[in-house]
């Protein structure tokens, strides 16, 4: 299992990212093409970007090992940075796809 690199805001802290890019890996999180800010895919099941999170700590994947093996750590902030982002692009509206 590999992970896309992505290009991220700057000076997100480590475990941040790594949610994000679990969310983004599993297309629940999305990317303003344009401007580079996070929004929610309303089309997208949450429940594959947990499956995820906690399938690689079970894995001990370098990637998560800010998490200590601490599935409910990474699943807690999975929660919440899914949560906090807007459901559209908040500079352009944008989230239809293809866009
Ligand atoms: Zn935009």
């Amino acid at each position: 299992m590999s992970l896309r690199v992505l290009r991220m805001p700057d000076r997100m802290p480590d475990r941040h990212r790594v949610a994000v890019e679990i969310a983004l890996q599993t297309r629940v999180l999305r990317t303003c093409p344009v401007h580079n800010q996070l929004f929610q895919d309303d089309q997208a099941d949450p429940a594959g970007a947990f499956a995820l999170a906690v399938e690689l700590v079970r894995r001990e994947t370098p990637y998560v090992e800010a998490f200590h093996k601490d599935s409910h750590a990474l699943t807690d902030l999975l929660s919440e940075t899914i949560a906090a982002a807007p459901e559209c692009c908040p500079v352009c509206g944008g989230g239809e796809r293809g866009t």
